[in-house]
């Protein structure tokens, strides 16, 4: 009999930002020289004092099943990190530690969601939001939201996307792929709006701590009041930490019983999160937080450098990056013309030309659903990124 992969997962678009990494190892690999500024994810090092304390934990028999949900201790030290940095107050038993904030995401999407409700997701977003959605039988309910307002999405449009069917909203802030923010009070007006319609808001905060501006990062949940009651937030280790492949995130959900189901969700899924992963992200946020300074301050460094790069380019146009490590850039200029001997009308295209004549792995913006975009990811050493800034100003230089 013929295996027959089921109808949800045939729909499933794998992550476009893990092909474009791919495809660009894969040609490193076959000895091409490449500029990889496709994957988002912190080319540092994890800190010492971390991996010492994993190598603890596996010295001292931390080897084995932990509870499901995580180990006690993470889970206070995530609620104590809450309190202390946003005056936000959860009892541990409300956070569910998972393996790495998309697994979190999975765990809140699928306890939350029924067949036919709908999330609405701001574009450009994330490219595991709406598959995320998708494999619960619920429906992503897309709104663009413009460039000239920082990609950001408005009250009035919210409020216009809402239908009887709409169970909530997707907020990621500073927001993966545009590197823009919401202030404290586009926050608010967005807030109004969730009280006012019983909608549940994801705020996904995982670029909290990578922030470049003066404006301080705010918290969804305490920017009106009543917000924690309809709020899940997710956040982890990865960005912060530079701890992505340890595999740490978690849910913050807004009752116990909702944190339950995804407990019991991941009792069967998956059982714990690694246990040694968890005791080297409890050293991380228990630790001393320079690392995070200290990186946060070389993101900074390129993403000034980018910047001042990307506006000396024509026909290029993006915001401001105010946090996380992405610049969104706005390319359709440069589409509908010939790029060494090669018509390019699309930005998938025009990515792919990019990698193959120049060696400068990106990723398209029609993953993140905004054709005529590319997103470049910073998180890479100053070297590579000049060598990739040169080499992109060739290509679109060199274009007819
Ligand atoms: N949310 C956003 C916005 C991200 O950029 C990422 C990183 N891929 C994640 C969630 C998932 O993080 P993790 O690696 O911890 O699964
Ligand atoms: N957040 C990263 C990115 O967007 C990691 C890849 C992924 O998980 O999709 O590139």
């Amino acid at each position: 009999m013929a295996v027959h992969v089921s109808q949800l997962i045939q729909q499933l678009e794998p992550s476009a930002t893990l092909a474009m990494a791919a495809k660009a190892k894969e040609l490193k690999a076959a000895g091409r020289t490449i500029y990889d500024l496709s994957v988002g994810e912190p080319d540092f090092a994890t800190p010492e004092h971390i991996c010492q304390a994993a190598l603890a934990a596996m010295r001292e028999g931390y080897t084995h099943y932990t509870e499901a949900s995580g180990i006690p201790e993470l889970k206070k030290a995530v609620a104590k990190q809450y309190l202390t940095r946003y005056g936000l107050e959860y009892p541990p038993d409300q956070i569910v530690i998972s393996n790495g904030a998309k697994h979190a995401l999975h765990n809140v999407f699928t306890c939350l969601l029924n067949p036919g409700d709908e999330m609405i997701i701001p574009a450009p977003y994330w490219v595991s939001y709406a598959e995320l959605v998708k494999l619960t039988g619920a429906i992503p309910v897309v709104i663009n939201a413009p460039q000239s307002n920082g990609f950001k999405l408005t009250a009035d449009s919210l409020r216009s996307a809402i239908t009887p069917k709409t169970k909530g909203l997707l907020l990621c802030s500073p927001s993966n792929p545009t590197g823009t923010k919401y202030s404290r009070e586009e926050l608010q007006s967005l807030a109004d709006v969730v009280l006012d319609t019983d909608l549940v808001v994801v705020a996904d905060e995982i670029y909290d701590r990578l922030v470049y501006t003066s404006q301080p990062f705010a918290s969804f949940p305490t920017v009106r009041p009543g917000l924690k009651e309809c709020t899940v937030v997710v956040n982890g280790v990865s960005k912060t930490y530079a701890m992505t492949g340890w595999r740490i995130g978690w849910a913050i959900a807004p009752n116990r019983t909702f944190a339950k189901a995804m407990a019991d969700l991941q009792s069967q899924e998956t059982s714990n999160p690694c246990s040694i992963s968890q005791y080297a992200a409890l050293a991380a946020i228990e630790g001393a937080q320079d690392c995070v300074e200290q990186m946060r301050q070389e993101f900074d460094r390129r993403r000034r450098y980018v910047a001042s790069r990307l506006q000396a380019m024509p026909g290029l146009s993006f915001p401001e990056m105010e946090g996380a490590f992405y610049a969104f850039v706005n390319i359709s200029q440069h589409l509908g013309k010939t790029y060494g001997g090669v018509r390019v009308d699309e930005d998938p295209q025009w990515c792919l030309e990019l990698l193959a004549q120049k060696g400068v792995a990106s990723v398209m913006g029609s993953a993140f659903g905004a054709p005529g975009y590319v997103r470049f990811s910073f998180a890479t050493s100053m070297d590579n990124l000049a060598a990739a800034l040169d080499a992109l100003q060739e290509f679109i230089t060199h274009a007819t």
